[in-house]
């Protein structure tokens, strides 16, 4: 009885000691040199070493592996050239020597999940969950094009009651029909009531389907991101007919006028209902007027991103280089330009202040 609870606890003791890791055991990455990857898979048993050694290109196994206590040695053959390799553990660091075409490189590894990697600090998931604040919650509009919850509506079909005249502030005098406004050019240009600051706007715009003329006398209007002042004073975003209608390309749909080639002509035909969803970032300025932070224009015509988070230059202007012009908030300005092709329409005109 007595014996046989010594042979079982001595069974137990040599299974424990089986089955504990040597030094050299587990997985080793690290460089040979300063820039060749490999990773070791090492294991001993008794004073025998296997495994297998690998690269980016794949992996080998070991051969004439041996250990003795913190020292090992082994064989690789690489294109039919033995290389020895010889290495020394220290803790969770390896150092290793490689023989090749009769020069030492010297390398070293870290045991994977060892001390370095353990004594990394370690966080809880909720240390990095922010809870507040809580983004407000709107209800979107039916689809991407009607306009959320907390939208100003600028124009919705029926009337023209946020939009005045540039030239005098008198009710914008423009054409208002079956949901649709259409621009009055001897009227000039209108813009909102409310002034804006950085905002998301929805437009749509409709070039007539027998447009004539060509170029930039071609349904040219434009959307003024911030009026700064009478005629086309400020910051417009071009409107004009760039199907197959060629023009200079910083002037053409989508430029931020004679500053920004669109990324792309997403130019539907004349006829066919057109959209912008713009996020304009306002400028900003310091008490003597110099430019503290330019604006910044996305834009996306008909789903389409035509300028990506564009860095103005100032004010678009048509002739000359754009300046900056100190300005708080501003209206947001249609263009009734003066060529002589038919007027063009535009609906469902939104707006959020960001
Ligand atoms: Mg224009």
């Amino acid at each position: 009885m007595k014996k046989t609870l010594f042979t079982s606890f001595f069974l137990a003791l040599l299974s424990i000691t089986i089955s504990v890791a040597g030094p050299v055991d587990g997985k080793w990455i690290g460089k040979i040199g300063d820039d060749y990857a490999i990773t070791l898979n090492l294991k001993t048993e008794g004073d025998k070493l296997t495994g297998t050694i690998g690269n980016a290109s794949g992996e080998l196994p070991i051969n004439e592996g041996k250990v003795n206590g913190n020292d090992f040695s082994f064989n690789s053959v690489y294109q039919n050239n033995t290389i020895p390799i010889k290495g020394r553990i220290e803790g969770d660091k390896m150092y290793i020597t490689v023989s090749f075409n009769g020069n030492d490189l010297n390398g070293s590894l870290t045991r994977e999940g060892g001390a370095e990697t353990a004594s990394a600090p370690r966080m809880k998931p909720e240390e990095t969950e922010v809870w507040n604040p809580v983004p407000k919650v709107i209800t979107p509009g039916k689809t991407p094009l009607d306009a959320p919850s907390d939208a100003i509506v600028l124009f919705d079909g029926k009337n023209l009651d946020q939009w005045v005249s540039v030239k005098d502030k008198s009710p914008a005098n423009w054409t208002v029909e079956k949901g649709v406004l259409t621009v009055n050019k001897a009227a000039g240009n209108i813009e909102t009531r409310q002034s804006f600051k950085n905002y998301q706007l929805h437009i749509e715009w409709k070039i007539p389907e027998k447009i004539s003329l060509t170029g930039q006398s071609r349904g040219n209007s434009g959307i003024f991101l911030a009026s700064t002042g009478p005629g086309d004073a400020g910051y417009e975003l071009q409107v004009l007919d760039s199907y197959e209608n060629k023009t200079y390309s910083n002037g053409q749909a989508g430029s931020i006028y004679k500053q920004a080639i669109p990324l792309a002509n997403a130019s539907k035909k004349p006829g066919e209902w057109q959209v912008y969803d713009v996020i304009w970032t306002a400028p900003t300025f310091t008490a003597d007027g110099s430019v503290q932070t330019p604006a910044h224009v996305t834009v996306i015509h008909n789903g389409v991103v035509v300028q990506n988070n564009y860095e103005l230059k100032g004010e678009t202007t048509y002739i000359g280089q754009p300046k900056y012009k100190k300005y708080e908030s501003a209206p947001i300005k249609l263009q009734a330009h003066g060529d002589k092709s038919e007027p063009l329409s535009f609906r469902n005109i939104w707006v959020r202040e960001l």
